[in-house]
C-alpha cells in the first residue's frame, strides 16, 4: 500500500478539523463579546476555554441569597443603572468588574440574563452545554459532568444549594430562553432597569400543561 495518499488524506483531516476548531473558538468568543451599548465590545469567556466547565462556587447560598436582598432593585440602583448607560467608559469599568466577581465566583459566562437567583447561586451558564433548564441525558449516576466527567454537573450542584435553603422549588420554575444581544453586558445594570422580570415563569407551567395520566389512572 502506498504510503503517500494516507499521509495526505491525514494532512487533510487534521486542517479541515484545526479549521472546525478554530470556527467553535471564534463562534464561541463572538458570541460573548457583544458590544456594549457604545458599540465597544468588553465580555470575553474567562479562560477562553472552548467550553464552560461547571462551577461549583466557593460562597455558600445561604450567603448569597443574603448578598441577594442588598441588591435588590430600588431607585438609586435604577438610577446608577441609568447612569451607566448613558457614560460608556464607566460602563465598560463596571462590566468589566462584574465579570471579575462572578467570573471568580460562578464561572459567569457573561449572559446578561441572570439566572443565579434561580438556580442556588450555581450558574447554568457554566455547563458546557449552557442549559438552563436542568441537566442534559448525559450526567452520570454519581450526578458527574458528561463533557468534564471529573466535575459534578451544575445542576446537581445547583438542586444540592437550593435545597440546603429549601428553595428547591425555584428548580421547577421555566427559564425562558434568552435574549443573546445581551451577551457581555452587565446583568447587574439589567436588573436593576428591570428587564429580568421575565426571565423564568412564576410557576412550573405544570398546572397549565396537560397532565401526563400515570398507568394506573388510565385503566
Ligand atoms: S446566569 Fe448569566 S449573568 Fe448569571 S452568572 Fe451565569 S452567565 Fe453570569
Amino acid at each position: 500500500m502506498r504510503i503517500q495518499p494516507l499521509l495526505a488524506a491525514i494532512r487533510r483531516e487534521r486542517v479541515h478539523h484545526g479549521e472546525e476548531v478554530e470556527m467553535t473558538r471564534r463562534s464561541t468568543q463572538s458570541r460573548v463579546a457583544t458590544p456594549a451599548p457604545d458599540g465597544s465590545v468588553t465580555g470575553e469567556v474567562p479562560g477562553s476555554t472552548l467550553w464552560p466547565r461547571p462551577t461549583t462556587p466557593p460562597t455558600s447560598a445561604r450567603a448569597l441569597y443574603r448578598l441577594h436582598r442588598l441588591l435588590e432593585p430600588n431607585r438609586g440602583y435604577a438610577r446608577l443603572a441609568r447612569w451607566l448607560e448613558a457614560h460608556p467608559r464607566a460602563y465598560r469599568a463596571f462590566t468589566r468588574t462584574e465579570e471579575k466577581v462572578k467570573g471568580h465566583t460562578f464561572n459567569c459566562q457573561m449572559c446578561g440574563q441572570c439566572a443565579l437567583p434561580a438556580t442556588g447561586y450555581a450558574c447554568p451558564m457554566s455547563c458546557p452545554k449552557q442549559l438552563r433548564n436542568g441537566p442534559c441525558g448525559g450526567v452520570s449516576a454519581e450526578g458527574m459532568c458528561e463533557v468534564y466527567p471529573e466535575e459534578p454537573c451544575v445542576w446537581v450542584v445547583a438542586y444540592e444549594r437550593a435545597e440546603q435553603e429549601g428553595r428547591e422549588a425555584d428548580l421547577t420554575l421555566l427559564q425562558r430562553p434568552i435574549d443573546h444581544r445581551q451577551w457581555g453586558r452587565s446583568s447587574w445594570v439589567n436588573y436593576w432597569q428591570g428587564r429580568d422580570d421575565r426571565l423564568w415563569t412564576e410557576d412550573d407551567g405544570r398546572t397549565s400543561s396537560p397532565r401526563v395520566r400515570a398507568a394506573d389512572e388510565t385503566a
